[in-house]
């Protein structure tokens, strides 16, 4: 998820270059995502290069419903400037730079020219993590009674899958 930006630096603003990745990790403390492939279009603007990014990786979670592991693709499109870490030198407060620096750091391109889209890959993903996961189709989730895993048992405290009331007589209107 790095590249060598020394090259598209040196060109002219419009100049594009391509990269890809594949089966790359993001660790960390709190996320970890696998099989991280993507396609990045890289444009040398004015001020530095935009990164068009296509990714997608798989996570773990929770699953929702029975609490078990659930795998989870995550799949995201960025679009970011990078800046080398050289074009904020040189400016002094007095000369500004329409609106003072970047405030993600995670955008600076390095002294060595590298362009890393580890973190903002990372923080696209934990953005369209679901929010409730599940750990396959149709999972049954646990017993609210007793807890059982109803997708390994039928538990003995839930033969209430007789319908309520007020649902048959849901079932008996007839939408028209
Ligand atoms: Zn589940
Ligand atoms: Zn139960």
């Amino acid at each position: 998820m790095q590249y060598n930006a020394a090259g598209l630096l040196k060109d002219d603003v419009g100049a594009r270059r391509n990269f890809a990745f594949e089966n790359e990790e993001i660790m960390t403390p709190g996320e970890n995502f696998r099989h991280v492939a993507g396609v990045v279009r890289l444009l040398r603007t004015d001020r530095g290069i935009l990164a068009q990014t296509e990714v997608h990786g798989l996570t773990h979670d929770l699953c929702s419903r029975c609490l078990g592991d659930a795998e989870v693709e995550v799949e995201a499109y960025l679009e970011e400037e990078f800046y080398p870490t050289n074009y904020f030198e040189g400016f002094t407060e007095r000369d500004g730079d329409n609106g003072g620096g970047i405030d993600d750091p995670a955008l600076l391109i390095n002294e060595d020219n590298i362009l890393d889209m580890r973190e903002p890959v990372r923080q696209a993903f934990v953005s369209v993590k679901p929010l409730a996961p599940v750990c396959r189709d149709g999972c049954k989730g646990l017993c609210p009674t007793c807890s059982a895993d109803l997708n390994e048992e039928a538990c003995q405290c839930s033969p209430q899958e007789e319908i309520p009331e007020w649902a048959k007589s849901l079932r008996s209107i007839e939408i028209k």
